[in-house]
């Protein structure tokens, strides 16, 4: 008798997110989990560890709905987006009967979400720039409960256009809820839906602290909704989701000081995305490097080019992203510090000329 046999079956049949803590390595330029690349100074003001911490901590919520533009009543913290991913999911969708639908290539945990409690997963390839295929979506919407879209997209990038979503979410009205992950949204604030929230009740915004907030190891994320939708998801929700530390911290993050460092940052990372953009240009083993509104790049290399492996074994650690739909020869390259953008750089140009065949792909 082995335990196994008493998991669930979609449990023992389930891929894990293949995430980049998950896929190792070894080395010391870390560019493929979309981090921000040093870790910012806050330190937690030890209070009552001795007492549970509140389950919405008021100075946490009220911080991000000022920071947000939102009102507190639609604003609720969670451990990383992920987790507003996962609790859309256990709030909104009857396992076996229910399906949630998303646009590959795309953010890998809605997949993994959705299998986890038994709901369905309907996939709608994006079209090849990227953009929402709007009427096959309206083909596949029965008995969907929850639409994801990322905006801007990982790994590709771009954005989704705002008439599109509009679109999307008067196909969707009544019907299902649009969940809008603006993880990277600080990259390019004037693409929020938040400003939407008034008009949509079925929409939903999910936000982290992982991203231009340089705080993923803190483990803080945010859903944006209409309180009816908050309310229900605070049925679901763990009773102390964030630790005391934690809660501190993101407190600190979101004071006025907080989010202009977080700003400085966003303007930095930009400038040397535009850098190195230009400098993988000019690499042979490159083909494109497409347009990013985030704090990556997503560049297509040579046909069978050992890009990926041969900076792997010099540890410079990127992240492939070949087996996704259309993403061929595809590597996901975070933007790090100038100087670990100057070691890719360094390493592309050094790869050996026969492997480039940058001709033959022309
Ligand atoms: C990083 C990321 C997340 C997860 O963010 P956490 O707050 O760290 O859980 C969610 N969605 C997208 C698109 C991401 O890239």
């Amino acid at each position: 008798m082995t335990i196994s046999h008493l998991a669930r079956a979609n449990v023992l049949a389930l891929e894990p997110y293949q995430s980049a803590r998950r896929l190792g390595g070894s080395g010391d330029v870390w560019l493929n989990a979309n981090e921000y690349p040093l870790p910012p100074s806050f330190k937690p003001r030890y209070g009552n560890l001795n007492r549970y911490p509140a389950c919405q901590p008021e100075q946490v919520i009220n911080g991000y709905a000022a920071y947000a533009g939102v009102r507190p009543d639609g604003v609720l913290v969670c451990r990383g987006a992920d987790e507003g991913i996962e609790l859309l999911i256990r709030a909104f969708c009857e396992p076996g009967r229910d399906a949630v639908l998303f646009c590959p290539p795309t953010y890998g945990m809605y997949a993994v979400s959705a299998e986890t409690f038994g709901v369905a997963r309907r996939t709608v390839p994006a079209l090849p720039d990227w953009q929402l295929d709007l009427p096959a979506i309206e083909a596949q919407l029965d008995g969907v409960k929850l639409v994801y879209v990322c905006s801007p997209n990982n790994p590709t990038g771009n954005i989704i256009q705002p008439e599109e979503l509009k679109a999307l979410l008067e196909m969707t009205r009544g019907r299902a809820l649009v969940v809008a992950d603006e993880a990277y949204i600080e990259f390019c604030p004037r693409a929020t839906l938040a400003g939407w929230l008034a008009h949509y009740p079925h929409l939903v915004i999910l936000r982290t602290l992982s991203k231009a907030f340089a705080l993923a190891g803190l483990r803080c994320g945010f859903v944006l909704a209409g309180a009816e939708v908050i309310q229900l998801l605070l049925k679901v929700i763990a009773p102390y989701p964030l630790s005391l530390p934690v809660a501190d911290i993101a407190e600190q993050a979101l004071s006025a000081e907080g989010v202009a460092l977080m700003r400085e940052r966003v303007a930095q990372i930009t400038a040397t995305r535009q850098w190195l953009a230009n400098e993988l240009q000019e690499c042979d083993a490159v083909l494109e490097v497409y347009p990013s509104e985030s704090n990556y790049l997503l560049v297509r290399f040579a046909p069978g080019s050992p890009a990926f492996k041969s900076l792997w074994d010099q540890g410079i650690i990127l992240r492939n992203q070949s087996k996704q739909p259309g993403l061929t020869d595809c590597l996901r390259i975070t933007i790090g510090t100038r100087e670990e953008c100057r070691r890719v750089v360094t390493a592309l140009r050094e790869l050996p000329v026969t492997a480039t065949r940058r001709q033959e792909a022309l």
